[in-house]
């Protein structure tokens, strides 16, 4: 295992003539808690996106404990990997999404073996015993015979976080994992994700938690217009912000 788990370098990536992502660096070390925080539009869910290789970057190259998202290095050239290739680097990378994207068909028990057993080809006894134990974890082990249907949405995304642990990942990327849920449901996930970090989980959140931010980041990012604009400890970049564009997003969202 390598210190840095996450290595964002120079990442550059563009929707036609928009440039959504204009330099990005950012690094995530290992069993950290890094909070991107920023205004609508400025390239949060692409950085995510673009670590999962869910999007090609144009420029600049991320790694994932080491070993480079999407490529393969060869002498000073880069090889796109196969989408097999690919696939099994994302079973590295957990992702937790704003509308919890269960399979609606299956239950939750269901779901949450679904990519160790077709995936991980893990044996389906073994795949359950993990899934009930993660249920568990998340609070959830009477639901297991559940649908989706029938939970509500903080129970939804707390499923949707122990289907993103089933596959062990190296790296869980939440993207404003409860920006949909009802405000009373919104701690009941939070607490999940505080307990997560207290275990040494890496994590990349988006969220707009400032509270949150302050109580479990290792690291504060605020990103803007497709760049990171300041980066540091909570207390530095929540109270001691050095840019205006900081200041102006934390007046608003505080
Ligand atoms: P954030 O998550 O910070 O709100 P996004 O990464 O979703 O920002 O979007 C950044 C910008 O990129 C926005 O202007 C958005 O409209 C644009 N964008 C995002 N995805 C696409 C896409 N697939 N095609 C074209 N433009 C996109
Ligand atoms: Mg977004």
């Amino acid at each position: 295992m390598t210190d840095v788990m996450v290595d964002v370098r120079g990442v550059h990536k563009s929707y036609g003539q928009l440039e959504v992502l204009r330099g990005v660096d950012l690094q995530v070390r290992t069993g950290e808690v890094t909070v991107i925080l920023g205004p609508s539009g400025s390239g949060k869910s692409t950085l995510l996106r673009s670590i999962n290789h869910l999007e090609k970057v144009n420029r600049g190259w991320i790694s994932i404990d080491g070993e480079l998202i999407g490529y393969r290095r060869s002498g000073n050239r880069l090889h796109e990997l196969k989408e097999r290739e690919v696939l099994r680097q994302r079973t590295h990378i957990g992702y937790v999404f704003q509308n919890f994207n269960l399979f609606p068909h299956l239950t939750v028990l269901e779901n949450l073996i679904e990519a160790p057993v077709h995936a991980l080809r893990r044996p389906r006894r073994e795949a359950v015993a993990a899934a009930e134990r993660l249920l568990a974890r998340v609070g959830l082990a009477d639901r297991a015979a559940s649908y989706p249907r029938q939970l509500s949405g903080g129970q939804q995304q707390r499923v949707a976080i122990a289907r993103a642990l089933a596959l062990e990942p190296k790296v869980l990327l939440f993207d404003e994992p409860t920006s949909a849920l009802d405000p009373e449901l919104v701690g009941e996930v939070l607490d999940v994700i505080k307990d997560l970090a207290r275990s040494g989980t890496t994590m990349i959140v988006v969220t707009h938690e400032i509270g949150f931010a302050r109580e479990v980041a290792d690291t504060v990012v605020f990103m803007d217009d497709g760049v990171v604009v300041e980066q540091g400890p909570p207390s530095a970049v929540l109270d001691e912000p050095r840019h205006e564009r900081t200041r102006a997003f934390l007046s608003k969202v505080l």
